[in-house]
């Protein structure tokens, strides 16, 4: 199907210039930054608007950069620059793997990590590994900014004057390690259960600190903080991470949809929690090596 016809297209060559179209057609208009998700929906006319401001041609926003005990990131970065970079590869993998296991090459090479976020779609492989560093989405308007946890991300809270123009996070101290992995219908699709880990090993191996986040679930991805509880303060073994899967299966309320039963996702978020969290200690150990 061919979407409804657009009536404005703009394409601003800086910020001040999309905020100022942005704040004039608010409601009616969409922003495009990759469109691998509003030109589906508008294709598939789930969605239809009379305005787009395409984002590609603005300045400065396609850089993953450190600014003072933070990591940046661009609203123009794909998802292929984000799994290749090699400082989210160290410090953030959770981020780098999420980004690398989204769709084909053709959709991380346009698709965005902030439009991913923007989306607010439950089955999204960025929002968890987002939610496991802690991260906020800077959103300007035209006159100021905030910002606002990615926990937060629900529909209708980004205001149709505001761009978001930053995903931003601590840098993860020295001993910090996470991961993502997914389980999708095939190979390059959505999540029917996606889960991100960070941990944080003292010197001994001892972990200080862990969050456990399960994505795939309505109406967001969900903190598994039973889970995480039962890895914290203690040196991780095989059975301990087999206690974390069962306790984020229990605790953790899952969906019948066509993607998958409730309890498809419950037998996988049993399965990829002990999953994810041997990948992380895999990581602390290739390091302390
Ligand atoms: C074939 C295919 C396979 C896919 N597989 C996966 C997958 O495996 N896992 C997964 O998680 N996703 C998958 N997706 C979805 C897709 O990768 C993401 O949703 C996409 O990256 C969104 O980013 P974008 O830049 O393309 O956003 P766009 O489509 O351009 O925009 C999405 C929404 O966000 C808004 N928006 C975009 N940027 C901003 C901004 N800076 N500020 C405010 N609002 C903004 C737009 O107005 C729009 O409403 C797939 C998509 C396709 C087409």
């Amino acid at each position: 199907m061919y979407p409804k016809p657009i009536e404005r297209y703009f394409a601003p060559r800086n910020l001040e210039e999309a905020l100022r179209l942005r704040a004039e057609y608010a409601a009616e208009c969409a922003l495009i930054a990759g469109g691998q998700s509003l030109l589906p929906r508008m294709k598939a006319r789930l969605a239809s608007h009379r305005t787009l401001i395409d984002l590609n041609h603005l300045e400065n926003l396609t850089g993953i950069e450190s600014v003072m005990d933070c990591v940046r990131i661009g609203a123009l970065v794909r998802h292929r620059a984000a799994a290749a970079d090699p400082r989210l590869r160290q410090t953030a993998s959770a981020l780098s793997d999420a980004a690398q296991a989204i769709g084909d090459l053709q959709v991380r090479n346009r698709g965005t990590v902030i439009g991913s976020l923007c989306e607010g779609e439950p089955a999204s492989d960025i929002a968890p590994a987002a939610i496991a560093l802690g991260a906020h989405l800077r959103l300007k308007h035209t006159v100021g900014e905030r910002l606002v946890p990615v926990t937060a991300l629900k529909s209708g809270v980004i205001d149709p004057r505001e761009v978001a123009t930053h995903l931003e996070f601590v840098t993860p101290t020295p001993g910090t390690f996470s991961a993502y992995l997914k389980v999708g219908r095939a190979a390059q699709d959505r999540p029917i259960i996606g889960v991100a880990a960070l941990v944080v090993f003292d010197r001994e191996g001892r972990s200080t600190r862990a969050v456990i986040v399960v994505g795939g679930v309505h109406p967001a991805p969900q903190l598994a903080l039973r889970a995480a509880a039962t890895v914290k303060d203690v040196l991780l073994t095989s059975r301990l991470l087999t206690t974390a899967g069962e306790a984020a299966a229990a605790e953790i309320a899952t969906q019948d949809d066509t993607m998958a039963s409730a309890q498809y996702r419950s037998q996988l978020i049993r399965s990829l929690v002990p999953q994810v969290l041997a990948q992380v200690l895999a990581r602390f150990r290739q390091e302390a090596r």
